[in-house]
């Protein structure tokens, strides 16, 4: 079955079996929550990701934790907010789906999310917090492992959006 945790802090400090990065499509690093994960990670973080050569939108990447306390960080770029008629919902409903999927494959039972998109990409807080908790409440009917998710709001704004969401 699993639950969903909503809660506020800093989601470089959490350990999780896997905390996922809303990451951009070069996977090279960037501001926000990109760039806090890869200070807290260290150097060891930028090779593992050049390997990959960048990650379309919408789909996931799996590196360690490095110098995290999480075992492994999902690495997933979000979707820049175009207005709302260009397959938004779609593809940051991909974002968490494919990462919950990777934390899966990888036999992690908690997982931590960042509010992807919502920040330098723009996306409208509600909808989004509508399609992460849905897209994670379908997941956890069919996951093998994961059990936990928590959705780690950086903001009190976002926090009360999330928590919204799920009462
Ligand atoms: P995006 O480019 O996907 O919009 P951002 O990093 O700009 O990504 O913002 C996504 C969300 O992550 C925002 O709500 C932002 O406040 C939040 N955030 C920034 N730093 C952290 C952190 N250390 N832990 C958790 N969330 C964070």
């Amino acid at each position: 079955m699993g639950h969903i945790n909503i809660i506020q802090g800093d989601i470089t400090k959490i350990k999780a079996d896997a905390i996922v990065n809303a990451a951009n499509t070069t996977l090279m690093g960037g501001g926000g929550v990109d760039g806090a994960i890869h200070r807290a990670a260290g150097p060891a973080l930028y090779s593992a990701c050049e390997k990959f050569h960048g990650c379309p939108t919408g789909e996931a990447r799996i590196t360690g934790g490095f110098n995290l306390p999480a075992r492994f960080i999902i690495h997933t770029p979000g979707l820049v907010w175009h207005g709302g008629n260009n397959d938004e919902d779609q593809l940051l409903a991909n974002s968490y789906r494919n990462s919950l999927q990777l934390a899966d494959q990888h036999l992690c039972k908690t997982v931590a999310f960042p509010s992807i998109s919502t920040g330098v990409y723009a996306f409208p807080l509600e909808r989004a917090a509508k399609i992460a908790i849905t897209t994670i409440k379908d997941f956890l009917l069919t996951a093998n492992y994961v059990d936990v998710v928590m959705m780690v709001c950086f903001d009190s704004q976002t926090f009360k959006a999330y928590q919204a969401q799920i009462y």
